[in-house]
């Protein structure tokens, strides 16, 4: 009899599975360490799933938990798999009883078919419905390890139990597929806009937000300097006003194109607004800073941008400002934003620096290390 009760536990047990199925998505970007964790959520679940049992006599319990280890290494991998077998067994070992040896046989096939159907599935059904009812069945398969029994007692048990696993499997790999499915197609959705908002779509570049994004996710305290170079492009209205917007969008895109292939360092580079670009480098020795800036200026200036059958010929100003403090990208804009404007004040097409060692931090007071137009 289907009652309220009976009902409340798998639609909770579920529920609880779907949230941490998409907070693992969302948390682990390294594969194996999320593996790891859907590995040990399945495990959870079977663990779960035997405390609410169909028992037969005194030794035999039937549960979900073959699905779960079939899922596990459908929906992740045979590593996340691996790990929900071995729990599932962990768990029907300590439980005990006569029927150890059948319901860890069971898991083992169930652990078998799911490797199977991994390897099948793409050549399957494009209906997922269809397919994940399939596998249902499929799963039900393990179900034959009772035939480890003698043959009359096994097809005792098989009379009685087989008909409610297999709805059961059938009914939670269609409600388990389509709630996992719709979770993680919610948390690529999600990851796409997210990319789509911190992306610049003229120059694929970072926009600003997507900039800020990735210096707050940077982990740079070991970092022995960094440097914060601040890039406009020189007299930019007049290729528009001359050559046409069109032409504009080509060269801005080429410069990006030209900074971001000039750079060997690992850095964080982005467009940072109009005709602005801005480049983080951690990792680097005040001393280096000038030679830097000078290379990224003549990256531009040294060739010009073709467009349609034109050479227009453009150059950078660059305001650079390095700091052994922390990366408090706010404050090194500021300080690169004026030597910037300096550097266009002294004639364009140059590169004009500060620097803050971290004992004068907060004293908001930049010391030139030089400022001379370099052409
Ligand atoms: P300066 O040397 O002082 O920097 O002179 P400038 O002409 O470059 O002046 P400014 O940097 O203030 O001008 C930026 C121009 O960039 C203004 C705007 O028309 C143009 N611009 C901004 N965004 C885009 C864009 O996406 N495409 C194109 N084609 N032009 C843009
Ligand atoms: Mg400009």
């Amino acid at each position: 009899m289907l009652s309220f009760e009976t009902l409340v536990f798998p639609v909770m047990t579920l529920m609880g599975l779907a949230f941490l199925y998409s907070m693992i998505l969302r948390s682990f970007s390294d594969t194996l360490m999320a593996s790891v964790a859907f590995g040990v959520l399945f495990g959870l679940g079977i663990i779960l799933a035997m405390s609410a049992p169909i028992h037969i006599g005194e030794d035999l319990i039937f549960d979900l938990r073959g699905l779960l280890v079939g899922l596990s290494v459908v929906f992740v991998g045979w590593i996340a798999g691996l790990i929900t077998l071995a729990i599932g067994v962990a768990y029907r070992l300590y439980l005990g009883g006569g029927g150890v040896a059948l319901g860890c046989v069971g898991l083992l096939v169930a652990f078998g078919i799911g490797i199977g159907w991994r390897m099948l599935a793409p050549k399957m059904s494009q209906m997922t419905l269809v397919s994940d009812a399939a596998f249902g069945v499929a799963i039900s398969l393990s179900l034959l390890s009772v035939f480890m029994l003698p043959y009359d007692i096994a097809l005792d048990v098989m009379a009685e139990i087989a008909p409610n696993v297999v709805v059961a499997n059938i009914l939670g790999a269609v409600g388990l597929g389509f709630v996992l499915r719709r979770e993680a197609q919610y948390v690529r959705d999600t990851e796409q806009l997210r990319i789509y908002a911190s992306i610049d779509p003229l120059t694929n570049l970072l926009n600003r937000r997507g900039a800020a994004d990735q210096l707050r996710r940077l982990s740079d305290r070991n970092v022995q300097g960094r440097a914060l170079f601040y890039f406009d492009i020189d007299r930019f209205k007049d290729i528009n006003d001359v050559y046409g917007h069109a032409a504009g969008d080509a060269a801005l895109a080429a410069i990006a194109a030209r900074i971001e292939g000039s750079v060997r360092e690992r850095v964080i580079f982005s467009r940072h607004g109009g005709d602005e670009f801005t480049l983080f480098m951690p990792n680097v020795h005040e001393d280096a800073v000038g030679a830097i800036g000078e290379r990224f200026r003549r990256s531009i200036s040294e060739e010009p941008v073709h467009f349609q059958g034109e050479d227009l010929s453009v150059s950078i100003s660059v305001g650079a400002h390095w700091t052994d403090g922390p990366a408090d990208f706010d404050e090194m804009l500021a300080h690169a934003d004026r030597e910037l404007r300096r550097a266009k004040a002294l004639g364009r097409n140059c590169i004009s620096q500060s620097a803050m060692p971290a004992a004068q931090v907060g004293l908001h007071h930049d010391w030139p290390l030089s400022a001379g137009a370099v052409h």
